[in-house]
Order: structure tokens, then C-alpha cells, then sequence
């Protein structure tokens, strides 16, 4: 069974390297753009699907010889998925040009021909040649490396994303259904699960979520394109890229701990997405933070053979009493305990529903 896995690491290009970086990010939009722009009048005159490639503008534009090729293929790669997505839906309109003004931009090449090498603190990539890159994890030796991304973060720093693919042994384990945990997204904590352990982010990212707000308050008064106004979106981002670095090697721990501990482990089946759309804005980025933390505990327990399994979304797991099976349709978000009018005990809001959702769970697997 084949596998992928992604790998990130910081590479630190020297200023040529910059500059090579910067044609290829601008050939690979400029590509797109173009081909995006051709389509669009080719569809308005005959209603069809131009097909184009990057070769044609080669002619024209002699800068385009002077990149990573493959990064131009890939650029038409993802402008052909995101045209073909329009050509199933047509209500989701043409695909969005490519703007120069993204904060984060990027480009993928792929391996072809041991044109991407990565030897001792190097990388080499094509075009570019031998960039500095800080290794903070191994990647194994049967990991073969498909594809590279480049990519210009909006605080400046350079990343590459290497997705690998191998071979993955078939695990077949038997899994213990007694080995199992549900759990309960809670706000301002993190989840609640049904032994009744609290898990919250931990302070210190806490405190680097409040600094970000303050700088981005501080953003929000500057005139827009001054000076301090860049100085204070270069200190934003890097906020940002701070808060979001904390949160993800949170939820990898958070993650690994409970994929060793348990086979089977039990979620709401929340829609996130929707979730997130909807009107608690300020209570959206936790959910979409409890979204990307589901995935990556499902990719662990994956990993060593076990499950995640989201129980029936419509099943009332808040408003149902653990013990008797009373419904309580008139709940409020503010009932932080839960008494039950039917056999009357008492037990922590989030507590009962994580019992509830280890329950359901149990039902659906047997
Ligand atoms: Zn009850």
C-alpha cells in the first residue's frame, strides 16, 4: 500500500538563490495568469475548454526559459484542477487570477532524474542548486520524494514542503474496542474527554495568541502602505507564524499521546467548515484549530492501525443524560453542569457528552 507524507523544513537561500526564487514564484503565477486568461476568452467565444500549455509562451516570453520548467507544469497542473472544478459547477465562477501582492507565494517542481538531492545540510533543487536547509527530522530512506514545494512565508522566511511516498506496511492489528476514549469539543479549554481529563492549549500559547491580537489591533490604526504600517505587518506575521507553529507542535503531541494510549477514539460529527462560516467568529478559529486537530489524531491512529470515527452529527450528545438517557431539549450553551429532572445527577456539561459520544461510538462499531 502506497503512502504519502509531507515533510516541512526552513531553507535559508542566499540572495541570488532569493532572486531565482522570485522569477520562478513570478513565472509560475504569470504562467497561470496567462493560460487562465486565454481560457476565459476562449470559453466566452465557443463555450469550450481551451487546451494550452506553458511551452506556447515560451516563445514570447523569454523568462520563462530561465525557470524551473516542472514549475510551469505544475502551475498548469493546478489551473487545469481548478478549470476543470469550474467545468463541473459553474456556479463556483472562473478560477481567481494569481495576485503578485499574495503575501505567501510558492511554487512545486518534482523529482526527476535526481534533480532534487538533499545531502547533509543542503537541499539542491533544480535551477537553483545547493540551498542551506535546516533538517529538524530525518526523512527515511525508502521515502522516495515526489514533489517539492517553495514557498515565501508573508514574514519572509523561505520554506520548503516535501512530500514523500512509500511503501506502507499492511497493519493488520486486532483492535480493542475496551481501549477507546470519546471526546468533546470544549471552549475556552480544548477538549474534554470521557475519563474526564481536561486538555487546554497550553499558557504560553495563550499569551502568544494575545500578542498577535494586540499587534494586529496595533496594525489596524496604522495608515495603510507607510512605513510603520509594513514594519507592523512584518511583526503581524511573524506573530502569526508564531501562534500557528505553537499550536501545530501542540497538536502533534496532543495527538501522538492519545494515538499511543487508545484503538479507538470518538468525536462529535461536527461540521467544521460550517462551523467556522458561521456567526461565532471568535469562537471559529478554535473550531477550525479542533478541525485540523482531528485530522492529524486520525492520520496517528492511522498510523499504528487504529481509528477515528465521528458519530452520527445529528445525535444530541450535549442534551442527553448519561445515565438515564433523559433528553433536555431547552439545554443552554451557558449550562456549564448538567443536572438531570430525570434521575437527578449531576456531572460536568462536557464530561457527560464525551461519555455520551464514547458510547455512541461503541454502538456504531459493533
Ligand atoms: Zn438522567
Amino acid at each position: 500500500m502506497k503512502e504519502n507524507k509531507a515533510y516541512k523544513f526552513r531553507i535559508y537561500p542566499d540572495s541570488l538563490q532569493q532572486e531565482m526564487f522570485s522569477k520562478t514564484f513570478g513565472a509560475a503565477r504569470f504562467v497561470y495568469n496567462k493560460m487562465l486568461e486565454d481560457k476565459i476568452a476562449y470559453y466566452e467565444e465557443t463555450g469550450k475548454m481551451l487546451k494550452n500549455t506553458p511551452a506556447q509562451y515560451k516563445k514570447e516570453c523569454e523568462f520563462l526559459k530561465e525557470v524551473d520548467s516542472l514549475a510551469l507544469a505544475n502551475a498548469q497542473l493546478q489551473l487545469e484542477t481548478a478549470y476543470r472544478n469550474f467545468f463541473r459547477d459553474k456556479s463556483i465562477g472562473f478560477p481567481k487570477f494569481k495576485s503578485k501582492k499574495n503575501p505567501r507565494q510558492s511554487y512545486t517542481t518534482n523529482l526527476v532524474n535526481g534533480n532534487i538531492r538533499i545531502s547533509g545540510k543542503r537541499i539542491r533543487l533544480p535551477k537553483v542548486g545547493e540551498v542551506r536547509i535546516r533538517l529538524h527530522r530525518q526523512i527515511p530512506n525508502d521515502h522516495l520524494i515526489k514533489s517539492v514545494t517553495v514557498s515565501r512565508e508573508p514574514s519572509g522566511k523561505y520554506f520548503v514542503s516535501i512530500l514523500t511516498e512509500y511503501e506502507a506496511p499492511e497493519t493488520i492489528v486486532s483492535l480493542d474496542k475496551e481501549n477507546s476514549i470519546g471526546l468533546d469539543y470544549s471552549s475556552p479549554s480544548f477538549y474534554v474527554d470521557s475519563n474526564g481529563y481536561i486538555a487546554s492549549m497550553p499558557h504560553f500559547f495563550r499569551e502568544a495568541e494575545k500578542k498577535l491580537a494586540k499587534e494586529q489591533r496595533r496594525l489596524s490604526h496604522m495608515v495603510k502602505g507607510s512605513r510603520n504600517y509594513n514594519k507592523q505587518r512584518r511583526k503581524v506575521a511573524l506573530a502569526h507564524e508564531k501562534v500557528r507553529n505553537q499550536r501545530n507542535d501542540w497538536q502533534h503531541k496532543e495527538s501522538r499521546r492519545l494515538a499511543s494510549l487508545y484503538d479507538f477514539v470518538f468525536v462529535e460529527g461536527i461540521n467544521y467548515k460550517d462551523m467556522a462560516r458561521g456567526l461565532h467568529l471568535a469562537m471559529a478559529t478554535n473550531d477550525n484549530a479542533f478541525g485540523s486537530f482531528r485530522t492529524c489524531l486520525a492520520y496517528k491512529l492511522k498510523e499504528k492501525g487504529g481509528k477515528l470515527i465521528a458519530i452520527d452529527k445529528w445525535y444530541p450528545s450535549s442534551k442527553t443524560c448519561r445515565h438515564c438517557g433523559y433528553i433536555k431539549s431547552d439545554l443552554k450553551l451557558s449550562d456549564r453542569v448538567w443536572v438531570c429532572p430525570a434521575c437527578g445527577c449531576i456531572i460536568d456539561r462536557d464530561v457527560n457528552a464525551a461519555i455520551n459520544i464514547k458510547n455512541e461510538g461503541l454502538k456504531a462499531i459493533s
